[in-house]
């Protein structure tokens, strides 16, 4: 999806209006990268609406970091959670979770202990996030693919799960954030975006710097590395280990030097697919201010 300010104002729009329908609202965002997948103006677009936070892909999320992050939205009076859509990890707890959000409504217009009936919920997200493959593990079945069918208007339709629960079947798509540029290498970095938006060459030089500092276990055994380099902000040193990581891989160009775009792509392949543990790409302690 290319992004332009039409398409996200109808986004908004679209999603406003289904908002009329529904108790508790559920931003999906990755695990590892909790504040790029995140809507610039979700606080705004949600306003008012009672909300869950799931952290998605826990699986592939460094552990510690999530419950940083978990930390991180309670202070911010936000209840997040970890959740693994693809293995159903942590989906149990989400009906659990939005059946408290709307207690809590009703709690505080003074309806205590009343739940007349299912809590009604819609996903939210930026395209890649999982959301797709969250509505089919609450559902509990692969929900067919909602082709164009000519002369057919979808009706929104209700997805029950269990008594307690109805979700809307197509989830809100939002923009991610754009605004800076290492937002947009987290999110190429974990697919959420093309590659070819941004040069891997850069994904890659700006991923290694992180992980050196972050994880250079990781990249010592992955790669069989002894050294690694001591000062990440230089470039030559960073490009150095890069041109080390392409030679053990063979990402070698006639005349036998380093391809570098190859070895961008060894990295970030192996990024993706795990290769490197579970590696969490944004951390709390970076952000408070934000
Ligand atoms: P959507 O665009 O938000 O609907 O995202 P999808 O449901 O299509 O998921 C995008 C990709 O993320 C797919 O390749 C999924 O298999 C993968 N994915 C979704 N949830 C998880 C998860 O919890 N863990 C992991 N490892 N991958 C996930």
């Amino acid at each position: 999806i290319q992004w332009f300010p039409g398409h996200m104002a109808k986004a908004r729009r679209q999603i406003e209006e289904r908002l009329k329908l529904i108790d508790v609202a559920i931003e999906l965002l990755d695990a590892r990268i909790p504040l790029s997948s995140r809507n610039p103006m979700i606080d705004d677009i949600l306003a008012q609406k009672p909300r869950i936070v799931l952290l998605n892909k826990a699986d592939i999320a460094d552990e510690r970091i999530t419950k940083e992050w978990i930390r991180y939205f309670a202070d911010r009076k936000l209840k997040a959670l970890p959740v693994e859509s693809t293995t159903g990890k942590g989906v149990k707890e989400i009906t659990e979770a939005a059946k408290e959000k709307m207690a809590d409504k009703f709690a505080a217009m003074g309806r205590k202990g009343i739940q007349p009936r299912a809590v009604r919920a819609l996903i939210v997200g930026i395209p890649n996030v999982g959301k797709s493959t969250l509505i089919n593990r609450l559902a509990g079945r692969s929900a067919a693919a909602t082709g164009d069918r000519p002369g057919v208007t979808k009706a929104q339709q209700w997805i029950r799960i269990g008594s307690e629960l109805e979700l809307l079947d197509t989830p809100g798509i939002l923009w991610p954030k754009f605004e800076e540029e290492w937002v947009g290498y987290h999110l190429a970095a974990t697919g959420a975006i093309k590659d070819e938006i941004l040069n891997s060459e850069d994904i890659a030089f700006y991923i290694l710097k992180y992980l050196i500092r972050e994880y250079p276990k990781a990249l010592e055994e992955r790669y069989g590395i002894e050294q690694l380099p001591e000062d990440t902000e230089n470039p030559h040193e960073v490009v150095e280990l890069m041109e080390q990581i392409g030679r053990k891989r063979g990402c070698l160009q006639s005349g036998g030097s380093v391809n570098l775009e190859k070895a961008s792509n060894v990295i970030l392949r192996d990024l993706r697919t795990e290769k490197l543990g579970r590696i969490s790409l944004e951390r709390p302690s970076d952000f408070e201010a934000l």
